[in-house]
């Protein structure tokens, strides 16, 4: 089957929602800029002209398709046949570069001459800086000036990359002040600029172009494996890891999604969004949220950065209305123990992220004998956070 025809199989959300969830809860003055790139998106996912491009850029430089590697000492340690699908081995270690290379091709053909993005931990304004250079497009980056200090490592490779930082001094200085600002630049340069969200969040048609873009990762593993496997496991922060892996077995088979717990979900310190948010509205689009008894966005926790947000895609909030997709949550001591357990017999060391996965395999190998995980990222970028903890 051909790309167009693999993505034409997907689900199309209705008036831009996925059951009651997603829609475009934005400015007025934002509607032309996202009306304009749901047409640009709708006419791509179709031409494959479109797809030919995204896809020589996946093989050559990505080097795509990942692996699907069967852990053997793993399988034998849980007691089930695990296959990890191996994200980690992309150029810049993770799946992100896979949605960036599609949005920016996307750019290319819309004729924006300029990316701009939010990021959190760093990890999406990496992607964007490195696509942005590969296109020749110049790019700016927003990141609370929190987040700035924090992840002083990843805003040094994104100036190197050539992106511009700006950090955001607004409000408690993180991942949500840094998308306003974005919001607040695309509304000013609609023209020239194109805005590239990291997840399956934001207003439509952003969760729906993102799942499409990341759905290679499930596409690669149903050729590969050649038989469908009895269950999928992903992380879910934002979601497009996951929702990639997901969407072309939603239905048909068992897929679990785990949520960051922190330092547990009874503590309040956690991003389980899903398992202990609200319907809500966060970042234009209508989901599950964390908030606050006074009904503010609340500030999510977890060991790992990527997780660390308060909100979840649309489609995941009708996954789990509709029960297509199981939702469980697992601590920061439980993914610290988990990374271990895959370093130590397979010798692969994945992002603090993906670690939330491998923990939420004893439970999914009850009801399941052959799982394949999403392994999003690999671990470089966590050894400090990693060091601190086992040494405290
Ligand atoms: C960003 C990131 C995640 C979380 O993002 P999703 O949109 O939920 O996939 C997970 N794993 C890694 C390695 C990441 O960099």
């Amino acid at each position: 089957m051909s790309t167009v025809d693999e993505i034409a199989a997907l689900p199309e959300p209705v008036n831009g929602r996925f059951g009651e969830f997603g829609g475009q809860y934005v400015a007025e003055t934002l509607m032309p800029a996202i009306g304009e790139l749901d047409a640009a998106w709708r006419a791509a996912r179709r031409d494959a002209g479109f797809w030919a491009e995204v896809d020589g850029l996946l093989a050559d430089y990505v080097g795509r398709p990942s692996r699907v590697y069967h852990a053997q000492r793993l399988s034998a340690a849980v007691g089930a046949e695990i296959w990890l699908k191996r994200e980690d081995l992309n150029h810049t270690g993770a799946h992100k570069i896979n949605n960036c290379i599609g949005q920016a091709v996307l750019a290319r053909r819309m004729g924006k001459r300029r990316l701009i993005a939010e990021t959190g931990a760093g990890q999406h304004g990496v992607a964007t800086a490195t696509v942005a250079a590969l296109f020749g497009l110049p790019c700016e980056i927003y990141m609370g000036a929190e987040d700035v200090v924090r992840q002083s490592l990843n805003v040094e490779r994104m100036k190197l990359l050539g992106a511009k930082v700006h950090p955001v001094q607004s409000g408690t200085r993180t991942l949500k002040d840094a998308m306003n600002e974005a919001l607040r630049d695309w509304v000013t340069n609609v023209g020239d600029t194109f805005y590239l969200i990291g997840s399956v969040a934001g207003p439509h048609p952003y969760p729906w172009m993102v799942r499409d873009l990341q759905s290679v990762i499930g596409r690669e593993v149903r050729a590969q494996l050649g038989r469908v496997p009895e269950a999928l496991v992903a992380c879910v922060g934002g979601g497009s890891n996951a929702a990639g892996l997901f969407a072309p077995f939603v239905g048909k088979t068992k897929c679990f999604g785990i949520e960051a717990a922190g330092e547990g979900v009874p503590t309040g310190r956690h991003a389980a969004t899903l398992g202990a948010g609200k319907v809500g509205v966060l970042h234009g689009s209508k989901s599950y949220v964390l908030s606050t008894p006074e009904g503010q966005i609340a500030h999510a926790h977890s060991i790992s950065a990527g997780l660390d947000y308060p909100g979840v895609g649309p489609e995941h909030a009708y996954w789990k209305e509709t029960g297509a997709v199981t939702y469980i949550s697992r601590t920061d001591d439980q993914a610290l123990a988990a990374l271990e357990r895959l370093a130590r017999t397979e010798g692969i060391l994945c992002a603090l992220e993906t670690a939330h996965a491998i923990a939420a395999l004893d439970e999914v190998a009850k009801q399941a004998k052959t799982i394949v995980v999403g392994l999003s990222g690999r671990g470089d970028k966590d050894m400090v956070t990693i060091s601190q903890r086992r040494s405290s």
